[in-house]
């Protein structure tokens, strides 16, 4: 028995500018490195036989029904403006309507190269493919909107990264749909109104069903957007590459490149090895999507019809993120405490705290968890203000019906972390994958505090530290 995906693509039937039409380049020899069950059954995806599936997660056969194609889109590169961009390494296959009755779009990426590859070569290397499918669902079993991976497959072919030659390998990509705010701003930006409208129209249909009209649609994109960001920032994550192109209309996470989750915290803390100004550290990650939400407003206005007063409202709409995400920071970081209804003085509390555990580099997640029992002292230097904070909280906690229970639920035990991303790569690259399967498997209920994981939410001694990620 074959695969059969359930086809239905919506985006392959719009005009011809919104994508090129192209087959994924062929690989020599597919291998299956992992392949999502639950996720497969969920989309009423049936039929599986391990070597058939290598064959069809790299491009090498087509499953049927599948109409590959590049999806063209512009954006905001670290502030600038890239007129052009698109799928330089992706194929979108087509969509499928899961169980839950979401529309969801299934895309190789590292398939070889398309007419929006640039300078690139089309693929992507083994690690970078295992840390998306990693953290991608690692942040869906954490409860953050995110993308997520069906299947990881070597190709069997070295490719060409700056450190000499690495393995090959393709990830299959799944998302409720790959519309980024760059995809507006192609058509915006080259005044193809008609585009734009239909764009709008199918980002409606498929995204914001009860938005009557653009102001609609920006001011729920931006209400998503607020609250993913503060999801993120509660969990120590820093996305790294904020770019315009990589901030998607469904409101999920996307483009797991650069990223990363925080060990001890900082709020100026970066990663990414090209965020060399710090335009996306981990505290500036608010002001950057009300900045990117402001690019999507200006390439609704044209869509409204009288401009002046669109321009008038839709920043209005924009400045009024600073307020929602104020909202969220408050909600997300005072359940991290236990506080389930915060005043504008919890807010303060915490704020408090995380001062301390900046300038003691405490450990985000553990401090957090911490706090559960009572060793939560031992993450700071200063203990003595550490427990002046915690004589406050504790006071203040006495009135809230459940703090253990929101806090259990709020403050992992377990988060995929730099130095462990990093091992497990090293070691599948030497073709032992079982690093990769266990941290799958942990990270899939990282609430829980299992004793035989204890390894796995250790912060990294001094010389496990990754100061750096890369796109790959
Ligand atoms: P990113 O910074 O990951 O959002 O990527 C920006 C753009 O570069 C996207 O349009 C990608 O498709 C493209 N790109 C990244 N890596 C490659 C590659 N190896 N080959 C072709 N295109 C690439
Ligand atoms: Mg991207
Ligand atoms: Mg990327």
């Amino acid at each position: 028995m074959t695969l059969h995906i359930p086809f239905d693509n919506s985006y392959a039937r719009l005009p011809d500018g919104f994508f090129t039409r192209l087959d994924p380049t062929a690989v020599s020899t597919p291998s299956l490195v992992a392949f999502n069950q639950p996720l497969a059954d969920s989309l009423g995806i049936t039929g599986y036989d391990d070597n058939r599936l290598a064959e069809l997660l790299s491009g090498n056969v087509l499953p049927e029904g599948a109409e590959p194609l590049a999806q063209i889109y512009a954006g905001h590169q670290f502030g600038g403006f890239s007129p052009q961009l698109g799928d330089g390494r992706a194929h979108l296959l087509g969509e499928v309507v899961g169980k839950d009755g979401i529309r969801r779009d299934i895309q190789l990426k590292g398939s070889g190269p398309t007419p929006y590859s640039r300078r690139g070569d089309g693929r992507a290397w083994l690690g970078p493919v295992l840390r998306e499918y990693v953290v991608s669902e690692a942040m869906h079993a954490l409860g953050v909107p995110t993308t997520r991976a069906l299947a990881a497959v070597r190709t069997g072919e070295p490719i060409l990264r700056e450190n000499g030659p690495v393995p090959g390998a393709v990830l299959t990509r799944v998302a409720q749909s790959h519309i980024r705010v760059g995809t507006f701003e192609l058509f915006a930006s080259r005044g193809e109104k008609d585009a734009l409208k239909i764009l709008f129209k199918h980002t409606r249909d498929r995204h914001y069903p009860d938005a009557d009209g653009p102001e609609a649609l920006l001011q729920q994109a931006c209400d998503r957007q607020a609250a993913l960001v503060m999801q993120w920032m509660s969990l120590g994550f820093i996305h790294g590459v904020m770019n315009t192109d990589n901030c998607t209309l469904s409101g999920e996470t996307i483009d797991y490149g650069p990223c990363a989750f925080m060990d001890s915290y900082h709020a100026g803390q970066v990663f990414s090895s090209i965020d060399r100004d710090g335009r996306y550290a981990f505290g500036a990650q608010a002001d950057i999507i009300i900045w990117n939400m402001a690019q999507l407003a200006t390439c609704l206005v044209p869509l409204m019809p009288d401009e002046d007063a669109a321009v008038e409202r839709f920043t209005e709409i924009v400045h009024g993120m600073a307020d929602t995400l104020r909202r969220e920071w408050l909600k997300r970081f005072c359940a991290k405490v236990g506080i389930a209804t915060p005043s504008p003085e919890d807010g303060a509390l915490v704020g408090e705290l995380l001062k301390l555990m900046q300038t003691d580099r405490a450990d985000f997640t553990n401090t957090f968890r911490a706090l559960l029992g009572d060793d939560a002292r031992d993450q700071f230097t200063d203990r003595a203000a550490f427990d002046a904070w915690e004589t406050r909280w504790r006071k203040r906690i006495e009135s809230e019906p459940d703090p253990e229970g929101l806090m259990r639920r709020t403050n992992p035990a377990v988060i995929p972390r730099n130095h462990r991303i990093e091992q497990m790569i090293a070691a599948a690259v030497e073709g032992d994958d079982a690093p990769f399967h266990r941290l799958n498997a942990v990270l899939s209920r990282p609430f829980d505090e299992a004793p035989e994981d204890e390894d796995l939410r250790r912060p990294p001694t001094e010389a496990e530290i990754v100061p750096a990620t890369f796109c790959g």
